[in-house]
């Protein structure tokens, strides 16, 4: 909260209010417009400063003073395309294959209600949010590999489901999204 000081009795002000709470005299407007501009200040500076850093961090790779936040934002423009191109894009640069791996388990119950339902040829939902979360995890996941390498987009994306058996009645499935990391022009 922004505040001004009354210049009659100094003691500190509300922006927004008229007068002074203490001594009742006209608070004057160039003082709010001033506190107000510092504030503005204050606030496209913290903005230059986290493009600044996004911008550095780009160019080193080095996220580690970009906010958890912002790096997800950044990452969150990152171009997936199973395609080797990006539609209306020049690659630049290919840099690596990169890839995301998630895994995660479904209990032998969920299973056989699943197979038993794809049995009588319905869908089983379960496995089918399932499969659609895992994928959606590998993905974001893929992008944020991708904006550590520096890249803008990812190409020729592969998504490999692998069954395990762990025990007796657990199954876990590893979902492996891989692609090439690229520069755009
Ligand atoms: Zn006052």
């Amino acid at each position: 909260m922004t505040d001004i000081t009354c210049p009659n009795c100094n003691v500190f002000n509300n922006v927004n209010d008229s007068k002074c709470w203490k001594c009742g005299q006209p608070l004057p407007n160039e003082l709010k417009e001033a506190a107000l501009q510092k504030e503005q200040d204050a606030k496209n500076q913290e903005v230059a400063a986290k493009s600044a850093a996004i911008e550095k961090a780009r160019e080193t790779c080095d996220w580690s003073t970009v906010s958890h936040a912002d790096i997800e934002k950044e990452a969150s423009n990152i171009i997936l395309t199973t395609s080797f191109m990006v539609a209306g894009r020049e690659i630049k640069e290919e840099i690596e294959i990169i890839s995301a791996e998630c895994v995660y388990g479904m209990n032998i119950f969920k299973d056989i209600m699943a197979s038993a339902r794809d049995f009588f040829g319905g869908r089983s939902a379960t496995t089918q949010k399932a499969l659609r979360d895992a994928r959606k995890t590998a993905l974001t996941e893929l992008k944020r590999e991708a904006l550590m390498v520096g890249a803008d987009a990812v190409i020729s994306i592969d998504l490999d489901y692998q069954e395990m058996s762990v025990g007796t009645n657990q199954t876990m499935v590893m979902l492996v999204a891989s692609g090439t990391a690229v520069k755009l022009q």
